[in-house]
């Protein structure tokens, strides 16, 4: 009997997956493997809503390869060591494996592929099963990446995409494997109250009754803050429990102008995967330094830690870092907002509030979190480096009547729009029924010391 393992890493679901896919058709038996990886434990990457989503997502994945004859094996250690140790144990020929993105993923791979080939054994690397296009498949002339995503996406709308594989109907697992429990889901600690449900199950579910719901719409209403109307599909696409191939392929068939922005949205996902993949640098240092000499935790601490509870007494940000803390996820314009209020507004280091956001995002992600950081900073791939967001501005477009504020701030709740955005602006005895802070700085102070530190005053 043929055995081949299938290492899982940020593709946790069986529909469209192409290294078991591959597996299966080569070899009699396959080994679905998932890694705890102590390399990546020790960076405290895995923080709770990321590890309680794992652990749903684990949990459906072995439950799905059950109904079709198997079982996930589940192991913990140097993922190098443990896939070769694994990969002895059964007897297995070849590992299939996901393309990763990061440095540390790609570095692994290398590793892997040198360990395994030196017992006689393969390694197979499946592109286009973590991103839709895969990084380098389209560059520009003069570079290995492209920087800018206009180009980047005209390139990627032009690629082939593979179809999309239906899950396999059985999954033939050697019996004699050891595995380790899965992780519980039942360990709450640290976990944010609203958080959503991970696994694939939930994914495909989530996905097929957005497409139905709000996707038409979704080129109006993405940036409606209160509206909530974006697919809210990011930690499934982070963990692999939707492929984002078959995602294009969905929305496209259902085309019009929601669709059509929202394959653009997951051509940005692409974007910033490939340019991490070509500069993995770009997770911890500028892509584009601007030679800033940003405030720090040490410098700025009380503004860092108003920021991060949601005190700067400015609503719409604290509104939205409210809503990071209690769902681990939060709306695309709030992030926008709350990373150009750091950033900018009190200029301090993207790193910190960067390191923030992968504490409590459950989409946390190298690519997506650092290099939308970067981009709002000024020292990734926008092309306007130095734009600044008003707050109050864009919480009256985007907020127009107050509801995403009073949903999150309740101190609030009591005040229509436009007053909501500016409580400030109250009367000294009206303000005094509200127990909300001052604003932690005054914009116009802010944008005068970002100023400066560009050189542009
Ligand atoms: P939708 O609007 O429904 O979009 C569909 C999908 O497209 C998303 O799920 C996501 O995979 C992708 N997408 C959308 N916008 C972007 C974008 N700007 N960049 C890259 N991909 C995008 N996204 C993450 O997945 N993980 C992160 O850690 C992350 N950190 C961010 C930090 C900052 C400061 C900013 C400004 C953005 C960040 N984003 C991140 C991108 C974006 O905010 C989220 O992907 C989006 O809000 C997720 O919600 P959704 O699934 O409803 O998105």
């Amino acid at each position: 009997m043929t055995v081949a393992v299938v290492l899982y890493t940020s593709d946790l679901r069986l529909h469209d997956h192409p290294p078991l896919r591959a597996a299966l058709r080569s070899a009699d038996a396959v080994v679905p493997l998932f890694v705890h990886d102590d390399a990546l434990a020790a960076t405290g990457f895995s923080a709770p809503n990321r590890r309680a989503f794992l652990a749903d997502c684990l949990t459906q994945l072995d439950a799905g390869l059950r109904e079709r004859g198997g079982r996930l094996v589940v192991r913990a250690g140097d993922t190098v060591e443990q896939v070769c140790q694994v990969a002895t144990e059964a007897d297995a020929t070849e590992v299939h494996l996901a393309a990763g993105v990061s440095g540390y993923a790609t570095r692994r791979e290398e590793r892997l592929r040198r360990a395994l080939e030196a017992e006689g054994r393969r390694l197979c690397v499946h592109d286009a099963v973590i991103t839709a296009v895969p990084p380098g498949a389209v560059v520009p002339a003069s570079s290995d990446h492209f920087a800018v995503f206009t180009p980047y996406f005209r390139h990627w709308s032009q690629q082939h995409l593979r179809d999309p594989l239906p899950a396999p109907r059985k999954v033939p697992v050697p019996g004699r494997l050891g595995s380790a429990d899965l992780p519980s889901t039942k360990d709450r600690s640290g976990v944010s109250e609203g958080l959503a449900a991970g696994g694939e199950a939930a994914g495909r579910t989530r996905l097929t009754a957005w497409l139905r719901s709000d996707a038409a719409a979704y080129a109006d209403r993405h940036d409606d803050l209160a509206g909530d109307a974006t697919s809210r599909l990011s930690p499934h696409l982070h963990f692999g429990t939707l492929s984002p191939v078959e995602l294009v392929h969905r929305a496209r068939r259902l085309g019009g102008p929601g669709a059509d922005a929202f394959v653009r949205q997951l051509a940005w996902r692409d974007f910033h995967h490939q340019v991490l993949a070509a500069r993995p640098a770009a997770a911890a240092a500028d892509y584009r330094t601007r030679q800033d000499h940003w405030r720090t935790e040490e410098s700025a601490a009380d503004e860092i830690a108003a920021w991060k509870a949601g005190r700067t007494g400015y609503p719409v940000i604290d509104a939205a870092m409210r809503q990071l803390r209690h769902e681990g996820w939060m709306h695309n314009r709030g992030r926008l907002l709350t990373a150009c209020f750091l950033t900018k507004t009190l200029y301090v280091d993207w790193r910190v509030g960067a390191r923030h956001f992968l504490d409590l995002l459950v989409d946390g992600d190298l690519a997506n979190n650092q290099l939308n950081w970067q981009w709002v900073a000024g020292t990734g791939t926008d092309t306007r480096p130095n734009r600044v967001l008003n707050p109050v501005l864009q919480a009256k477009r985007y907020d127009p009547d107050g509801a995403y504020v009073r949903r999150w701030v309740p101190e609030l709740a009591g005040l229509a729009a436009p007053a909501v955005h500016q409580p400030w602006q109250l009367l000294a005895d009206e303000r005094a029924g509200y127990d909300y802070p001052e604003p932690l700085v005054q914009l116009a102070d802010g944008l005068a010391r970002f100023k400066r530190a560009r050189g542009r005053a």
